[in-house]
């Protein structure tokens, strides 16, 4: 007998949600959670590769894949069964042990990011924790070591606009000020130069720099891409200072924008590379890719660690879905349909501008109704975010099919009408 047949109560939450309404849920939701996320829009109880459904039955188009996270969709036949043996086998170890799956993506990871020689990989449970090994990272670059008459690197250089995590030290190199006002002080030392001004980043850059943190794309803030250029202009500067590169692909890495990193056709190498979001195919993972013997060698024992982090379930996840993602061309795949998508949607009325590459995409709309434009999608059975108020993200499952990506850019003039209605 399956072991969750004998707790009814356990296997209806589980398995169908229970009886309760989605709005009883909520009301419970209300009364035991910490208020932090505002009211969920929906309570979900079930999915199958793009859709899911809600408490009350409802189906839904999902266009947000838990934000850059669902890379294989939910309930991967393939990532579930590679989840299950290992949890069967074994599921956590502690970092005073290793495990098999921990090394194999340890290497498949330094594989894909074509890390040079040297080049070493932490793992974390979130992009977050990923940044935050990354920060200790660039505090490690201090400059004393190297040169004991040179300034000690107390600045580390992030744009404005950038995301890069809640936690004290992500939060720092985080811009929003709504974000980083209510925690002062954060740690020192971090200063905002403006997106994609290459200029002001030269400026800034020099013997007193740590690291310069940068997201390829800008996600947070509504698919940003960085200019063509920058990244070059930014290795250039970092290496003449000495400073860190440090590349976040929390949200762009793992095949979101069509290649295994963002950064991948930038022909730079960056000193250090943050991924999360999609790694996992929806099981919680983080890692930071340090290159080169070097950098790798900034931190050493007993600098950093976690218990959790590298756990062999949520590397044996990792390494089912970048299974998937290269047995079945699902890059090739996702430029495919995210080109496609961009230009259906440059093609609607009311959408001024469009962003983004791969299943990464933002588009701006002639009004500030984003928000009513998320509203209008739920009730018509759509998933999509607003990180703006006249602007749409999608960041759907990488297995979006063409005929799905139809269904929305078909429907989406009837909820840009009803949000303006709403209005
Ligand atoms: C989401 C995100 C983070 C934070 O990841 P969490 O898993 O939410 O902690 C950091 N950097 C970027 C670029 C992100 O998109």
């Amino acid at each position: 007998m399956n072991q969750i047949e004998t707790a009814p109560e356990l296997k209806e939450i589980v398995e169908t949600g229970g009886h309760a309404t989605g709005a009883q849920w909520l009301s419970r939701y209300s009364s035991s959670l910490l208020g932090v996320f505002g009211t969920p829009q929906r309570v979900l109880v079930r999915g199958a590769g793009c859709l899911v459904w809600d408490a009350d039955g409802k189906e839904y188009l999902d266009l947000l894949g838990g934000i850059a996270v669902n890379a294989l969709g939910h309930a991967h036949p393939f990532v579930t069964s590679v989840i299950s043996s290992q949890l069967a086998t074994l599921g956590h170890v502690s970092n005073f042990f290793t495990s098999p799956t921990q090394i194999a993506l340890a290497e498949k990871l330094l594989d894909i990011s074509k890390a040079p020689a040297g080049s070493k990989v932490f793992f974390a449970n979130s992009g977050t924790e990923a940044v935050e090994a990354a920060f200790k990272l660039a505090r490690r670059n201090s400059g004393v070591s190297h040169d004991s008459e040179a300034q000690p690197r107390t600045k580390i250089i992030a744009l404005e606009g950038a995301f890069h995590g809640r936690t004290m030290g992500a939060l720092a190199l985080t811009a929003k000020e709504a974000y980083r006002a209510p925690f002062a002080p954060l740690p020192a030392g971090v200063v905002h130069i403006p997106f994609g001004d290459v200029d002001a980043l030269r400026a800034a850059v020099d013997e007193t720099t740590a690291a310069v943190f940068l997201e390829p794309i800008q996600g947070e803030a509504g698919v940003r891409p960085l200019p063509a250029g920058y990244l070059k202009a930014a290795r250039e500067a970092t290496s003449a200072a000495g400073a860190l590169l440090i590349l976040d692909e929390v949200q762009t890495g793992i095949g979101r924008t069509g290649k295994w990193l963002a950064s991948g056709d930038a022909g730079i190498v960056p000193d250090a590379v943050t991924l999360a979001k999609g790694l996992g195919g929806g099981f919680p993972i983080g890692a930071l890719i340090t290159f080169g013997p070097e950098t790798s060698s900034l931190l050493s024992a007993g600098q950093h660690g976690t218990t959790f982090g590298g756990n062999p379930v949520a590397t044996a996840a990792a390494l089912a879905t970048l299974h998937v993602l290269e047995n079945q061309q699902v890059l090739t795949h996702v430029r495919e349909v995210g080109e496609h998508l961009r230009s259906g949607l440059a093609a609607i009325d009311g959408v001024t501008e469009v962003r983004g590459e791969g299943l990464l995409i933002g588009f701006d709309l002639d009004a500030d109704i984003a928000p009513a434009v998320v509203t209008a999608g739920l009730d018509a059975g759509f998933i999509v975010n607003s990180p703006g108020p006249h602007t749409i993200r999608l960041a759907p499952p990488l297995i979006l099919s063409t005929a799905q990506a139809d269904r929305f850019l078909a429907a989406l003039p009837a909820l840009l009408q009803t949000a303006k209605d709403a209005q």
